[in-house]
């Protein structure tokens, strides 16, 4: 069998792969295209995977963009379908609202789901398959997070933001000529969300370096490889380049394939990910609104690679640092944030955010490194003068 390196991500789906890491690695979706203009082969996917009587999600955004012409599309070709167009000034939450007013919108004659967005229809939608066992298909809008090759469906109940197991979607369908029109902060968030994987990376080799936790050579390759592509295409970004925007989309698929490979989200998520979570649940708390998830995780990896550059003299021998200063330039080729003040993080929130933001969850990373070294409150210190211009 071929190394899973020299893979499309579009091969990814149903893969099984012995790796050298010692386990089988597997992907359960059974469709994956990622091409310019391939909704039309919609249809196509829907019936081989045996939708008959579709039920659409989307929301007033999502349906400008394609909406009708995926109706047109399952309608031409026989399927029936009906939809739940959600209908918002502000950005949907994926709430108690819109998953109960969703499942309410179903028929019993329902066989399959087909959310088109990209976050919040996504998650929805992923739930309802889950509760419902009816298998769903995304058709993406928008690069903006890593969410769609995913099992889990972040939502927020009671008001708190949490994480509840879901399903894969059987298909994903990302056409890149629809894409690469969407907003530019979702473009750039989408970026920021894989350019944290250099310093999600290494976590993962810090955590293998002094807790012994498991660790996959050839997932860690996979990321990379597409991060690079990523980086590498940057300044396409800015001007809505389709191969920058097909990058990115692709980059962003395999992150979430490559969590389901190794069954933990550790090749996509770190301390980077960490501070993202702590200023969205304040920001919720606070009833205000926060910047898109990748957003906020770009600026978070420059902030988690200064902390390793920092810590340098601590690490392990050999131990190879994210590279701040091409995090920095990726970032900023890409047109996209690297200053938590610039992001609208207030400075205290900034602070307290390097001392707590590892209490988001029980994971080994740099910030609990630092902790256990006892540094942590003297390099909030250093940050929040290094963003913030004065000592607090
Ligand atoms: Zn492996
Ligand atoms: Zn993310």
């Amino acid at each position: 069998m071929q190394s899973m390196l020299n893979l499309a991500p579009a091969d990814f789906a149903g893969l099984r792969y012995p790796c050298s890491c010692g386990r089988t690695h597997g992907v359960d979706i059974q469709k994956i295209l990622i091409e310019s203009g391939c909704i039309v082969k919609l249809p196509e996917v829907i019936r081989e995977l045996g939708g008959k009587h579709v039920f659409i999600l989307a929301d007033n955004n999502t349906y400008a963009v394609c909406g009708e012409q995926v109706e047109a599309l399952l309608s031409e070709n026989g399927i029936t379908h009906h939809s739940r167009v959600f209908v918002s000034e502000t950005p949907l939450v994926p709430n108690e609202y819109a998953v109960g007013s969703a499942l309410a919108a179903m028929e019993m004659e329902d066989d399959m789901i087909l959310a088109i967005g990209s976050g919040t229809l996504n998650d929805t939608a992923r739930l309802l398959s889950a509760r419902t066992r009816l298998p769903y298909v995304i058709v993406a809008t928008a690069p903006s997070m890593d969410g769609f090759a995913s099992t889990v469906s972040p939502l927020i109940l009671d008001g708190m933001k949490i994480t509840i197991p879901a399903v894969y979607p059987v298909a994903i369908v990302a056409d890149t000529a629809i894409m690469k029109d969407a907003p530019m902060p979702m473009l750039t968030a989408g970026f920021g969300d894989i350019i944290g994987k250099y310093t999600a990376l290494a976590d993962w080799r810090l955590a293998r370096d002094i807790n012994g936790e498991y660790y996959c050579n050839e997932v860690v390759e996979l990321v990379e490889k597409a991060v690079e592509k990523c980086a590498a295409n940057a300044a396409g970004l800015c001007v809505r380049d389709e191969e920058a925007v097909k990058a990115v989309t692709e980059a962003l698929i395999l992150s979430g394939i490559a969590i389901g490979l190794v069954g933990v989200s550790r090749p996509a998520s770190g301390a980077e990910h960490h501070f993202s979570h702590y200023w969205e649940v304040i920001a919720l708390q606070n009833g205000e609104e926060h910047p898109l998830h990748g957003n906020s995780v770009g600026v978070a990896a420059v902030i988690s690679a200064s902390l390793y550059e920092l810590a340098k003299d601590e690490l392990p021998e050999n131990f190879v640092l994210p590279d701040k200063a091409h995090i920095i330039a990726c970032q900023n080729a890409a047109d996209a944030c690297v200053d938590p003040k610039a992001l609208g993080i207030t400075k205290e929130l900034f602070h307290e955010s390097v001392l707590h933001a590892m209490e988001i969850r029980e994971r080994y990373t740099i910030l609990r490194f630092l902790d256990h070294k006892g540094l942590l409150p003297a390099f909030a210190d250093i940050l929040t003068e290094r963003f913030y211009g004065e000592t607090v």
